[in-house]
This record gives structure tokens, C-alpha cells and sequence, in this order.
């Protein structure tokens, strides 16, 4: 009879430290968009595979793979979950494992996500034998930047099937290296996207009574857009409206018949997320109308807030140092992490990455982001430990 494991006594830090941060480079210097994550999700399985027999590794959906760690003995299904999609920037960052695709960069962490839940893959899978018991289920997510994302996939695909707790993680730049966050109830808003064509008369810049201005109409509805969330939504509720994209026109002389815009919608309350789209197409009628123009709006809800399980939180904020923990407000970034949680209990926690003298002062999405690489031993442990507490305490559902 071996020993059984308790949380702690894997040292995720040291053992794999410098292969976590090989993997990470690895996959910084080729990175993948969205939905196209095909060298990425290979280099994933071909790791998970030389971690040897403890680990079964599968393909449920497309550019996405998961990793089991079935002890074959009874207890609870805890997943773990990385996402593994790059974003279209070009990378500016100076550092010496640069993208090597252009125009594309791991500038959210995702390379760090995926390298962390390696390195616990194979510390986890080494000591199988001596896991509490129930089974590791490590899901490794393309597309968390794209809605409709790559978590409802993997779902479709069942991977979510008999799971009792997932956990999930992402860097954080904003917050110092040393700090983790783990906060229990809404923590990342719903987002949704819209696309919005106007289009009019096209004619003659000179003579614009001959013709509707889409750029002029367009710009307005810009404009009063803001309005939906300075004036017509309650000032202590959370909402967020972004004009993300504005294409018309070609030429100084002309005035086009169409003005493309594009932009997200944030909220966490779900009456709200319902009424959003009804004050965006009020405005949006309204301007355009009284312009003598058309439109075209297509509204798509994206991803359901994250909504953090008490119990789980409270599990995982066990396995998080005192001097640590640290409570940030709820934030209007979104992430499909949420559709794990609409099938199970969990946590999703913000790791601290953030550090001047690292460089790691930019923002997530910024050409020049990086983090503080010593934030990824902080990621492994915390899989490990996270891991084994759950398969301790959890009840299988
Ligand atoms: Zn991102
Ligand atoms: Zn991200």
C-alpha cells in the first residue's frame, strides 16, 4: 500500500521548472490563432504522450486536447483547464523568442497557460499510483479569443461528462508577481459582440445632398452608442460598450454607401445582457432613420459571465499562501471558462505576472506584453495542489 499524496507534497516548482519555461518559449515563438491551433495542440498531445502510461491522451474535438489521469480507483473528476490560442497582433515585445508568425503573438499568457498544465500533467501523471483516487481530466482549450470559443466544443464533445470540479487559471500583468486572486461569485463579465452595416446612397463628396454620408451617420451612431451605457442603464450596474472596428470609404472625394462598424458588449446581470441589444438597435434605428439611411445590426451573444462556485473557491483559496491572496474587483473582461462552470462547480483565478523590472508592465493584447516568467512555477504548483485537494475533499457528484 503506497502512501497516499496530499496537497504540498509534490514540488511543482523546482522539478519541472526549466521544462515549463522550454515549453512556454516554445510555444511563444509559434503561436496559432484562434480556431487554427494545429501545430500547438500537436506539440500538446506529442508532450502529454512521453509522460508515459500514467497519462491517456485524446482528441475529442478539433485543435483541442485532452489529457486523463484515471486512478481506477473511486472519487471525484476534477478537471483542469488551458487555453492554448494565440491573438492577430505583431509582436513588438524585444524579447529574444519572438513570435516567428508574423503578424500573430501569444499576448494574452496562453503559452503560459499551456506550458503550466503540462508541467502539472507530468508531475500528476508520475505519481498516479499514489493519487487519492477518482480521475484528472486536463483539458487543453483552442479558442478562448474567438466567440463562440473553443470551450463549448469541447463540452459538445463531452468532455465535461461526470466532472465534479474544474479549475482553470489565466496570468495576470495587471497584478504583481506573488499575488493570487480567488474570489467567490461573478468575477468576468458576459460578452457579447455585435456588427452593425449602414448604407445609403454612395455619391459625390462635393455634392452630399445628392447622397447619405454613412461615415457622418455612422460616426454619429458611434456617439450616441455611449449613451446607452452613460444614460439609459443604472449607474451602480456594470456595463461596458466598445466600438472595436470602423471600416468605410476609400477616397478623399467620395462618399461611400456603407460604413462597417464592429464592437463588444459587457455586462454581468442577465436581464441587462437581454435589454442591451434592444437600446443598441433603438439608437441605432433612430440615428439612421432620421438620416434617411439603412441598417444592418447582427447581435451575438458570446460567453456567460464567470460565476465563481463558493465551496470550490473556498477549496481553492486553501491552497493559496496567506501573504498571496489578494481580492481584485470583478472585471469586464470576458473568457469561456464560464461554459465549464455551467457544467460543473469551480474556480477560475487570476495569477499574478505583473513586474516592472520583468517588463511585464503591458497590458494583456498589447504588442509589447510580456510576463514575469517566474509567475509560471506559481501556476504549476497551484494546478498540483489544487488537484490533489479536490480529488481529497470533492464528493463525486
Ligand atoms: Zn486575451
Ligand atoms: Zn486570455
Amino acid at each position: 500500500m503506497t502512501d497516499t499524496l496530499s496537497a504540498g507534497s509534490v514540488d511543482g516548482a523546482e522539478s519541472v521548472r526549466d521544462q515549463v519555461l522550454d515549453w512556454r518559449r516554445h510555444l511563444h515563438r509559434h503561436p496559432e490563432l484562434s480556431f487554427h491551433e494545429t501545430e500547438t495542440a500537436a506539440f500538446v498531445a506529442d508532450t502529454l504522450a512521453s509522460f508515459g502510461d500514467g497519462l491517456e491522451v485524446e482528441r475529442p474535438a478539433e485543435h483541442a486536447v485532452v489529457g486523463r489521469i484515471a486512478t481506477g480507483r473511486p472519487g471525484p473528476v476534477v478537471a483542469l483547464r488551458a487555453d492554448i490560442d494565440a491573438l492577430p497582433i505583431e509582436e513588438a515585445s524585444g524579447v529574444e523568442f519572438a513570435s516567428e508568425n508574423p503578424g500573430v503573438m501569444h499576448a494574452c499568457g496562453h503559452d503560459g497557460h499551456t506550458a503550466m498544465l503540462l508541467g502539472a500533467a507530468k508531475l500528476l501523471a508520475g505519481e498516479r499510483d499514489r493519487l487519492p483516487g477518482g480521475e484528472l481530466r486536463l483539458l487543453f482549450q483552442p479558442a478562448e479569443e474567438l466567440a463562440p470559443g473553443g470551450a463549448r466544443d469541447l463540452v459538445a464533445a463531452g468532455a465535461m461528462e461526470g466532472v465534479d470540479f474544474v479549475y482553470g487559471c489565466h496570468l495576470w500583468t495587471p497584478l504583481e508577481f506573488g499575488k493570487v486572486a480567488a474570489m467567490p461569485g461573478p468575477f468576468m463579465a458576459a460578452s457579447d459582440f455585435f456588427t452593425l452595416a449602414i448604407t445609403g446612397r454612395g455619391g459625390h463628396g462635393g455634392l452630399p445632398h445628392l447622397a447619405d454620408d454613412t461615415i457622418a451617420i455612422a460616426a454619429q451612431v458611434v456617439t450616441n452608442l455611449q449613451h446607452v451605457v452613460a444614460r439609459r442603464v443604472d449607474p451602480l450596474e456594470r456595463a461596458v460598450l466598445s466600438v472595436g472596428a470602423f471600416h468605410a470609404g476609400d477616397a478623399p472625394n467620395v462618399l461611400p454607401g456603407r460604413a462597417e462598424l464592429a464592437g463588444t458588449v459587457r455586462s454581468f446581470d442577465a436581464d441587462l445582457r437581454e435589454r442591451l441589444p434592444v437600446l443598441i438597435e433603438d439608437i441605432v434605428r433612430g440615428v439612421t432613420s432620421a438620416h434617411g439611411a439603412e441598417y444592418e445590426l447582427d447581435y451575438q451573444f458570446g460567453y456567460q459571465p464567470v460565476v465563481n462556485d463558493e465551496a470550490a473557491t473556498a477549496l481553492v483559496r486553501e491552497a493559496i499562501p496567506a501573504e498571496a491572496l489578494v481580492d481584485l474587483a470583478p472585471i469586464m473582461g470576458g473568457d469561456d471558462f464560464s461554459a465549464y462552470l455551467a457544467e460543473a462547480p469551480g474556480c477560475y483565478v487570476f495569477i499574478g505576472a505583473g513586474d516592472e523590472e520583468a517588463g511585464a508592465t503591458f497590458p494583456h493584447h498589447h504588442p509589447r506584453f510580456r510576463i514575469d516568467e517566474r509567475a509560471l512555477a506559481t501556476g504549476v504548483r497551484l494546478h498540483v495542489d489544487v488537484a490533489l485537494r479536490a480529488l481529497k475533499e470533492v464528493v463525486s457528484r
